[in-house]
């Protein structure tokens, strides 16, 4: 690659960013972060009908908590400066007025009404209206009326838009690094608006003239915009300007994989479709995010990283660094991607196994003394998805218990048992090191003398302590409760199960 790479994230600030738009962000970041190019944070607020308050804030939030770091653009700065559109206002229009006074772009004044009516009219024939070479002969514009006409329209300030002169014959072509070549006939596209009325760009022209700006040498962005990208590279060549190479991602697909992932899938399935909470500024609704549920920037980054690409390779773990290195835009799938929340926790469990002990003890049991809280998360940390859990899991095991496990007692409760049982509650409180090899060390030797096997006692050790048949590692979770503690609930259980004679 001769040029530097020049990539950017380009997010509308309607509302909370989709987690399909941080896969976006973070495919750009790669692809930067690989090739030793440039990422570029660029707010597209042109649509003021649509501005959410609080969304960008939201948007830097959230590549924040992931770590995705622009290197210049809103927050940061930059040599393009400012990298908020509805900043750049100004510099929009001169591009419009350029196409108009070479022939490729034409002034529309035809009212939303009398729009309106032509649509209409074509659906009662059973066709779809299209502002195009066919119909614009015969609508108010400027090509259709006269230099006098245009001139008085113009100078009574009548309201108009400035439409792209879509050539009537013509084929676009264009290689997309995802979806290989793509052709359209410009007999199919229609003459889009490029400013507004109320002088504002849309975001098409909007979006090419600072992709051109910015020098972007890549599109990176979802398969929603390739409908669009016939018409931006028509904007490149009317402009006479370079076009960057596009890659249009695929969809984000529901669980099932028959659709495209929407909040309301979310809402059904209980988990989130956004990066970090967000409460509806106008509802007050609170959707879930990402981070509040519990999962790790880490596993995020990597979860959503195989949303849509893959390594060729069997490794599925991969930290950012390690993404960087793998990552290309030959390896993006052309298929939507199924977003499995399964394998979102999965990820999530893979790295809280590697996660630092004392900083999840600091977090999630802060009442506890740092070595107790450390054992804890240790104890659980391979039966949870997420580190919230440890709290609850960590309460429940300080209670003592109510019940017993009626199978296992059924089962496993003999003479041979209770014998076990007695023999530990009497030597226990002779053991000197109250730790895990301590406690193992004098249930061994006592039940050892006493000509008692340790695999006919021991799940109805557990039973006796915590009242369940199964759970963490019973030497170590003794050694947690303490043992004036054990010997209680031993002695407890003792008297509550049958008692038993030879
Ligand atoms: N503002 C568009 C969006 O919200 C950007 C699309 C693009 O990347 O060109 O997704």
């Amino acid at each position: 690659m001769s040029e530097k790479v020049r990539v950017r994230f380009a997010p509308s600030p309607t509302g909370p960013l989709h987690i399909g738009g941080v896969r976006t962000a973070l495919y750009n970041y790669l692809l930067a972060r690989k090739t030793g190019g440039t990422f570029i944070l660029r707010i597209e607020d042109t649509d003021q009908t649509r501005f959410v308050p609080g969304a960008e804030q939201y948007i830097l939030d959230s590549l924040a908590w992931l770590g995705i770091s622009p290197d210049e653009g809103v927050g940061v700065g930059g040599p393009h400066a400012p990298y908020r559109q509805s900043e750049r206002k100004s510099l929009y229009k001169q591009y419009a007025d350029q196409l108009i006074q070479e022939g490729k772009a034409y002034y529309a004044f035809d009212s939303s009404e009398e729009l309106d009516a032509m649509r209409t009219m074509y659906e009662s024939k059973g066709s779809a209206f299209q502002y195009n070479a066919l119909t614009r002969v015969k609508l108010r514009n400027s090509l259709a009326m006269s230099p006098g006409e245009l001139e008085s329209l113009l100078a009574s300030d009548t309201p108009y838009v400035i439409r792209l002169k879509v050539p009537a014959k013509g084929e676009i072509r264009f290689q997309d690094s995802v979806r290989d070549w793509v052709h359209v006939h410009t007999s199919s596209m229609d003459d889009k608006v490029l400013m507004k009325s109320d002088g504002m760009p849309t975001y098409h022209l909007a979006n090419v003239v600072d992709d051109h700006i910015m020098e972007i040498t890549h599109v990176i962005r979802g398969e929603e915009w390739l409908p669009s990208a016939p018409l931006h590279i028509l904007l490149y060549q009317s402009f006479g300007w370079k076009a960057p190479q596009f890659a249009h991602l695929p969809l984000l697909l529901k669980p099932e994989g028959n659709g495209k992932l929407s909040k309301r899938d979310a809402d059904l399935g209980g988990f989130p479709v956004f990066p970090m909470e967000w409460t509806d500024p106008q509802t007050g609704a609170v959707s879930k995010g990402f981070r509040q549920e519990g999962y790790l920037p880490a596993a995020t980054l990597n979860f959503l990283a195989f949303l849509g690409w893959n390594p060729g390779t069997e490794q599925e773990l991969f930290s950012l660094e390690e993404l960087v290195d793998a990552f290309s835009l030959e390896r993006i799938n052309k298929a939507g991607a199924k977003f499995d929340v399964n394998k979102a926790k999965w990820f999530n469990q893979q790295y809280l196994k590697q996660a630092d002990l004392a900083e999840l003890a600091k977090i999630y049991l802060p009442h506890l003394a740092l070595a107790d809280a450390k054992a804890f998360v240790h104890l659980f940390l391979d039966r949870v998805t997420f580190p919230k859990e440890i709290s609850q899991l960590v309460q429940e095991f300080t209670q003592r218990p109510q019940v017993y496990d009626e199978a296992v007692l059924a089962s496993k409760w003999n003479v041979e048992a209770q014998q076990g049982l007695q023999v530990i509650a009497a030597h226990l409180p002779t053991c000197a090191d109250w730790d895990a090899d301590g406690i193992k060390h004098t249930i061994h030797v006592s039940l050892e003398a006493a000509g008692i096997k340790m695999g006919k006692v021991m799940q109805m050790l557990r039973v006796a302590l915590s009242g369940n048949g199964a759970g963490p590692d019973l030497m170590i979770s003794m050694q947690l409760w303490g043992k004036e503690e054990v010997i209680a609930r031993l002695q407890a259980a003792l008297s509550v199960f049958p008692k038993l004679s030879e």
